[in-house]
């Protein structure tokens, strides 16, 4: 692998095939194991960051069979008609229990994938769900240093891996079936309450159910009032303001349900104008650059905590009395506040006495 510097440069300064391959070492740097790697790769992530930051950041979700390949196909395609440049990260949740896929089947996004203006990365294929969603995270600044100013992050609906991609995204798209509305899972499940925009997808197959669920997801999302945001608030005041005084203009984005069909294409350049909105609504009120710090933010405590973690569970004097005290734990001899006390002074006991030899 090339020097963190070489790779920076081809990242950021090279077109074309030598920039896809500078891409590719990268990605491979990011997801080694090898601690000399990690070195060299967080190298290359500090010089490169300078570089980030400048794309639009997009999130989708929706269960297997919704359509998310054929409209992140559909989508990307009409992007790199406009000009965009597209990259395609993926999550892919059940890679971190199996070490299996549903998402990164090779024929997904035929068309797209072979585009010299798209990028596409399958999801790291194994790890913890924190570790997947780190390498992906990295990722993507790669490809912003590279100058793809759309990048999707995906995944499949499942409650954790949705929340990772909401939290490293400057928007998050929910897509639906046309039967979403029927049964109120989703709704149950919270991951209305981080969604952004609501797509429902194949309305070319039921108009009628997709207007119903369209209605339906729209007062659910009403209800949630978005995670406390004060949009809802702020609309009914702009409905009852003056024209054109400051009151008004409504600056904070109100969640919406929209209709779509990927397969046909229709309703694509609707949703496109759509996330322009809202990325003009978050350049008004700054919005992304608080998302994005808070993001960072989070980001750091999260990974701090799973480093921590780690290193205690390999602590030498945590892992003599790990055995015994799970054991005593799980047979209800030993509380389990306890016995995680007794660990934590074992560790802490440990680590000062080699800190005074
Ligand atoms: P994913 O698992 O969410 O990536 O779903 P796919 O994109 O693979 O789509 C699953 C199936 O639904 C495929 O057979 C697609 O052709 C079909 N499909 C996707 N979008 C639409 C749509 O808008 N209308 C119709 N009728 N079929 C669609």
């Amino acid at each position: 692998l090339n020097s963190a510097t070489a790779l920076e440069a081809a990242i950021v300064g090279s077109s074309d095939m030598a920039q896809r391959r500078a891409i590719a070492k990268a990605i491979t740097l990011l997801e080694s194991t090898r601690a000399d790697h990690r070195t060299q790769a967080d190298a290359l992530l500090t010089a490169l960051l300078p570089h980030t930051g400048r794309s639009f950041r997009l999130g989708i979700s929706g269960v297997p069979g919704v359509g998310k390949s054929t409209f992140i196909e559909t989508l990307g395609l009409y992007l790199i008609e406009q000009g965009h440049r597209v990259a395609v990260l993926t999550i892919d949740p059940s890679s971190t229990v199996s070490g299996g896929s549903i998402l990164g089947d090779k024929t997904r996004m035929e068309r797209l994938s072979v585009h010299e203006n798209a990028y596409i990365r399958p999801s790291p294929s194994s790890g913890t769900l924190g570790g997947v969603a780190e390498k992906t995270r990295e990722a993507m600044l790669v490809c912003e240093a590279a100058g793809y100013d759309v990048v999707i992050v995906e995944t499949v609906g499942v409650g954790q891996s949705e929340t990772a991609v909401a939290g490293m995204t400057d928007m998050f798209v929910l897509m639906q079936l046309p039967n979403a509305g029927d049964d109120l899972q989703a709704i149950k499940k919270g991951v209305m309450e981080i969604a952004d925009l609501v797509v429902i997808n194949k309305a070319d197959l039921d108009r009628d159910a997709a207007t119903r669920a369209q209605a339906q997801i729209t007062s659910a999302l009403r209800l949630f009032g978005h995670h406390g945001n004060p949009a809802h608030a702020e609309m009914l005041k702009a409905a009852h303001a003056e024209p054109g005084s400051p009151e008004a203009e409504v600056r904070f984005w109100q969640p919406q349900v929209m209709q779509l069909s990927a397969l046909l294409g229709t309703g694509v350049d609707a949703f496109w104008v759509s996330v322009m909105r809202f990325k003009q609504l978050q350049d008004a009120n700054g919005r992304r650059a608080t998302r994005r710090e808070k993001q960072a933010l989070s980001w750091m405590w999260e990974r701090i905590d799973a480093g921590l973690k780690q290193a205690f569970r390999q602590h030498p004097a945590v892992r003599a009395l790990l055995p015994d005290t799970i054991a005593q734990v799980a047979a209800g001899r030993l509380p389990a506040s306890t016995a995680a006390r007794h660990l934590l002074a074992a560790q802490a006991a440990q680590a000062i006495h080699s800190e005074t030899p």
